[in-house]
């Protein structure tokens, strides 16, 4: 098993998925065959998380090789990270909350012996629970795991071994190739019973059995009922700002992160004089997450130097505010382009680097892509009501 790096490699696994994103994916696509031997499912979420791929290329190559009926079951499951990236960017409150959770969670886990004790179990798979150990190893050991697979490990997490859904988030967080902040998070939200009102996900052993074709007998006892929490504050709307476009006028460069690794596919609008990415990815990723997630921008540097003939210089990721100040110098720019981040850790970044480079006279203007304009306003309650934009999308 290999996960795409580059976006040769991510293309040349979406040409051997398509076949199987018709009305295959739609009969199968719950079947988890487990590592190694999964067929129904294609495993480009890492290369679609940070753009290798975008969700339209992939969107269009379904319905050219299927049309669109039968290709349906794959795009509304494409445009569910449409979704829960524009339902975040939308309700950033969520991500807030969340992360101040979180800290108050792991605070209470280095005084509480016990909830330790128990995190360490469920993380290290030695609960007991035959598929919910083998997924904790196959989550650190490959960094993915199959949906359904990652529905019932949340749901046995919190409602089974109850324990506090956001440390089960994070976990995720940092094992996972394909780690995004508004899929992640909302997903354990929603498994927890937060995200849809009254409504959550309890797994069941039968389901388990079926789904993994037998390979578990999970013949430990799950929760045989789940309460949704009571509901919490309504995280307040934040409509969707328009970005101002950049100034064809001003020497411009063109500043790369991972929550897009396309640029050869974004109008800028601008003629570019110089390129930059980090030279390594930020947070406390495990290995093979940050392995992938730097070999995805290796590559699509490479790609900016072929595409735009621009070297693309790399930048220390650590540094990062003070060394886009020298690159803005070095090239006297008074403009830096950027692909759009949504709510999440690249996101709050860019946030200082701009206000960094503004002390400078230098503009960091960030550049939306007409998939994330139409979808985001169309993400703010759920997603039946987000349905109907997909024709638009892809008009
Ligand atoms: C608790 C939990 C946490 C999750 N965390 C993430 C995450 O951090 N990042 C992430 O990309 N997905 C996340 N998902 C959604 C989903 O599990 C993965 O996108 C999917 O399993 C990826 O496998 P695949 O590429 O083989 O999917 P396929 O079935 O081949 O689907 C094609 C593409 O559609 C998108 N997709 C499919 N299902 C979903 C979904 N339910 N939600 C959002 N996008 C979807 C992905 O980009 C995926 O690559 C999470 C789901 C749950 C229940």
């Amino acid at each position: 098993m290999g996960f795409a790096a580059t976006r040769a490699e991510a293309l040349a696994g979406l040409e051997a998925f398509l076949p199987r994103a018709g009305r295959a994916y739609a009969a199968n696509r719950n079947r988890d065959e487990g590592p190694g031997a999964r067929t129904h499912v294609s495993e480009l979420s890492p290369a679609i998380r940070r753009r290798l791929l975008t969700e339209e290329e992939v969107a269009r190559a379904a319905i050219a090789a299927h049309g669109f009926a039968a290709a349906e079951k794959f795009i509304a499951e494409l445009c569910w990270r449409s979704y829960w990236r524009g339902h975040l960017e939308t309700r950033p409150a969520l991500w807030v909350r969340y992360r101040r959770d979180l800290q108050h969670i792991e605070a209470e886990l280095a005084r509480d012996g016990r909830l330790a004790a128990r995190f360490a179990l469920a993380v290290q798979g030695k609960t007991g629970i035959d598929c919910f150990d083998f997924w904790a190893r196959e989550l650190v050991e490959t960094g993915y795991l199959h949906n359904h697979a990652r529905m019932s490990f949340a749901s046995i997490w919190i409602f089974t071994l109850r324990l506090p859904w956001q440390l089960g988030a994070a976990h995720f967080f940092r094992h996972l190739l394909d780690a995004c902040p508004a899929s992640n998070t909302l997903s354990w939200r929603w498994v927890a019973g937060l995200q849809t009102v009254g409504k959550c996900y309890l797994a069941r052993a039968e389901r388990i059995r079926r789904s993994s074709g037998g390979r578990f007998q999970v013949s430990a006892p799950l929760a045989e009922s789940a309460t949704p929490p009571p509901p919490e504050p309504p995280a307040p709307l934040v409509p969707l700002r328009p970005l101002p476009a950049p100034d064809p006028q001003v020497p411009t460069g063109l500043f790369l992160h991972t929550e897009d690794l396309a640029p050869e596919s974004i109008p800028w609008g601008v003629t570019l004089r110089a390129a930059a990415a980090p030279d390594r990815i930020g947070g406390a990723p495990a290995a093979p997450k940050r392995w992938l997630a730097e070999r995805a921008l290796d590559d699509a540097a490479a790609r900016v130097a072929a595409h735009f003939g621009l070297a693309c210089e790399r930048l220390p990721e650590e540094e990062l505010e003070p060394a886009m100040v020298g690159f803005a110098r070095r090239h006297r720019l008074r403009q830096i382009v950027t692909a759009f981040a949504p709510v999440g850790p690249v996101a709050d970044r860019l946030r200082a680097v701009a206000t960094r480079l503004a002390q400078e006279g230098v503009t960091l203007v960030t550049v939306r892509r007409r998939w994330d304009e139409l979808a985001f306003p169309a993400a703010t309650r759920g997603f039946f009501a987000f349905r109907p934009v997909l024709p638009a999308l892809l008009a």
